[in-house]
């Protein structure tokens, strides 16, 4: 019998550690920017500009009009763990921020090349500092700067070769970035966003600071969407077991699409739900099978310690309290709406 001698364990590189973290958080272009925005909208801005060059693997610009970066904090700011908006575990269960672990920008510097140009209120000028590896590369530099932060992340996964190559083959990450933005552009409805590419005339994405949502849904996905939507509204409020209120707003029987858009927001936090995505499209099947791929615009809102923020590195996804219940609320809604509004249509072309 031959004893294999068993391989020897050592401690990873500290620095391979950090890139293979930061290739989790920061998965593709389309994630740096929901990170970049996310961080941005935290800062409280008003108004939030990306500009994309090469699908955001050669350039991916975010500018905002936030409350802009301390001098002092400049040094940490890319550190991993470094963050203005978490401090005990405990926090988490009532974070109203969209960030929180300190992760994002120290990921994006282990992938790509970070600067960072900021001013604070009060300033005459701002700093700018470039970032690699966690560490800032040299003292920040004064500079002119308007209110707010600008951060570039230039040559995205320059050291990871192989998902460089897969990004390449696999097409461009404008259209996700597109869609990204105007996402976020229908939620946040008193922030304008714009999106366009290194050197394009006009922006792809372009809302302004609207009134109502339905007008934001209109400039950013434009009329024939914008003039099909119902609004729908759940919330059990009675048995305290599922507490949660939903707002939204989506398509009739006059909306045909190709494939459904599902726009959800989970205590203002763009998320996936792939059951709730399901349930809706059966019951848009079963009621109005014409109009099956609908749009669907939906925000909902738990009390903040039925959510569980922290079961995805990209956040993407959450986690409900009493999901099952929730769902079914929704659909029983979605459905007598659909119901109502078919059975009004059937009429009047009777009528
Ligand atoms: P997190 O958002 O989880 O705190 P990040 O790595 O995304 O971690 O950001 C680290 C910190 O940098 C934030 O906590 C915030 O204080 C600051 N920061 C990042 N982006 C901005 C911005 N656009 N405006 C103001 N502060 C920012
Ligand atoms: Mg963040």
């Amino acid at each position: 019998v031959i004893v294999k001698e068993p391989p020897k364990i050592h401690r990873l590189d500290e620095s391979v550690v950090n890139r293979i973290a930061a290739g989790e958080v920061i998965q593709r272009p389309v994630s740096a920017i929901k990170e970049l925005v996310e961080n941005s909208l935290d800062a409280g801005s008003t108004s939030i500009n990306i500009v994309v060059k090469d699908g955001g693997l050669k350039l991916i610009q975010v500018s905002d009009d936030g409350h802009g970066i301390r001098y002092e904090d400049l040094p940490i700011l890319c550190e991993r763990h470094t963050t203005s908006k978490l401090s005990t575990f405990e926090d988490l269960h009532s974070i109203k921020s969209m960030g929180f672990r300190g992760e994002a920008l120290a990921s994006m510097t282990y992938v790509s090349h970070v600067t960072v140009t900021t001013i604070t209120p009060g300033q005459l000028h701002g700093y700018r500092a470039s970032y690699r590896d966690g560490m800032m590369e040299y003292e920040p530099k004064a500079c002119a700067a308007v209110k707010g932060t600008q951060i570039m992340i230039e040559n995205l996964f320059y050291n990871m070769t192989a998902r460089k190559k897969t990004l390449q083959n696999s097409g461009d990450d404008y259209p996700k970035i597109v869609d990204l933005l105007s996402r976020f552009a229908i939620h946040h409805i008193n922030v304008s966003f714009s999106c366009r590419k290194h050197g394009a005339p006009r922006a792809d994405v372009h809302s302004v600071a609207s009134s109502s949502k339905i007008d934001a849904i209109r400039s950013v996905y434009g009329v024939s969407v914008a003039q099909n939507l119902m609004a729908v509204e759940a919330s059990d409020d009675d048995a305290s077991s599922s507490v949660f209120e939903m707002h939204g707003l989506i398509s009739d029987s006059n909306y045909i699409a190709k494939k459904i858009t599902m726009v959800l927001f989970i205590n203002d936090r763009l998320v996936e739900c792939a059951a709730l995505k399901r349930a809706v499209e059966i019951v848009y099947s079963a009621t109005l099978p014409k109009a099956s791929k609908p749009f669907i615009y939906m925000s909902l809102v738990l009390p903040s310690e039925h959510v569980d923020v922290n079961v995805h590195p990209t956040k993407r996804e959450v986690s409900l309290l009493n999901q099952e219940v929730i769902i079914e609320k929704i659909q029983a809604v979605v459905e007598s709406k659909l119901r109502n509004s078919n059975e009004g249509r059937t009429f009047q072309e009777q009528t």
